[in-house]
């Protein structure tokens, strides 16, 4: 359990790859405060569930990442509740989908409120904290649209481009003091989400599983395969060790080859 005595704050945690990383930080010890919306009773059992994973206390806030106020609070209650935050993982995420000559406005402000500008907030609110013990780890998820487009993610593709960059800064600005800041980028990614989406798709394509599978979600994916959330939550605790102190300012891809393109 070596991150027995650490705390970790992960924004867009009640769910998906998310809860990926909490579950992951929570079974090598750390003290979790998980984020995001969702059935209250299913987020209680997850903050029990990384209870008895660790061994210590997890806790959940219902900050909006479109509100500064709020996210600056949950730094705080984090704190509070659990001791500073030593592992800062900003993952929350929304998708819209449409051409950007029709893309509405609150789509892509939301977008670019809870992808980009939310980790500015919770970065800023943790650092010093960070800085002040010497030691610190902060993650944020891209995509492989951080680094290539697809059509008609405008938004999406701008955020995620942008905390690409944001976390290169930030990396850049702490290098010598024990933080260091990287982006995960991972592929398509087996969430509930996504699974979700193939019954709609195999009436509406007249298409079987396989295909809708192969040939729609996973078209641009060379292996052919979804990123599971666990290979994404290995890469986010092999960053939090020692072994991977020299890796900072890294975009790295977990994306089944997408950006070998
Ligand atoms: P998900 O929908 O399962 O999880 C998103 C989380 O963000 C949820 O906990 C949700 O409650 C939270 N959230 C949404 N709006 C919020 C807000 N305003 N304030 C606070 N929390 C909010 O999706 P996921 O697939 O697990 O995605 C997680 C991250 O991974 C996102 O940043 C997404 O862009 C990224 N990602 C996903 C994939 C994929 O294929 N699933 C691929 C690449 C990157």
């Amino acid at each position: 359990m070596f991150l027995k005595g650490k705390t970790a704050l992960i924004t867009g945690s009640t769910s998906g790859i998310g809860g990926g990383y909490a579950k992951a930080l929570a079974a090598e010890g750390a003290a979790v405060m998980i984020n995001g919306f969702g059935d209250q009773a299913e987020i209680e059992t997850l903050r029990q569930e990384l209870e008895s994973l660790s061994g210590a206390k997890a806790a959940y806030s219902n900050a909006d990442m479109t509100k500064p106020e709020e996210i600056r609070q949950m730094a705080a209650d984090c704190a509070g509740k659990l001791g500073p935050v030593d592992i800062l993982i900003n993952n929350a995420g929304i998708q819209h989908v449409a051409p950007v000559d029709e893309f509405p406005e609150d789509k892509w402000n939301a977008i670019m409120d809870i992808i980009c500008n939310s980790a500015f907030h919770t970065t800023k609110a943790v650092l010093p904290a960070m800085k002040e013990r010497g030691w610190g780890r902060i993650i944020n998820t891209g995509s492989m649209h951080s680094k290539v487009a697809s059509p008609y993610k405008s938004a999406y593709n701008a955020a995620k481009h942008a905390i690409a960059g944001f976390s290169k800064t930030v990396a850049l600005e702490v290098a010598q003091q024990g933080i260091t800041v990287n982006t995960i980028s991972p592929g398509y990614v087996w969430t509930p989400l996504v699974e979700n989406q193939i019954p709609d798709t195999m009436k509406a394509r007249n298409m079987t599983r396989e295909q809708v599978m192969n040939d729609v979600l996973l078209a641009g994916q060379p292996t052919k395969k979804f990123v599971q959330i666990e290979q994404v939550a290995a890469l986010a605790l092999f960053l939090c060790k020692e072994e991977a102190s020299a890796i900072t300012g890294a975009n790295l891809s977990v994306d089944g080859g997408w950006t070998a393109q």
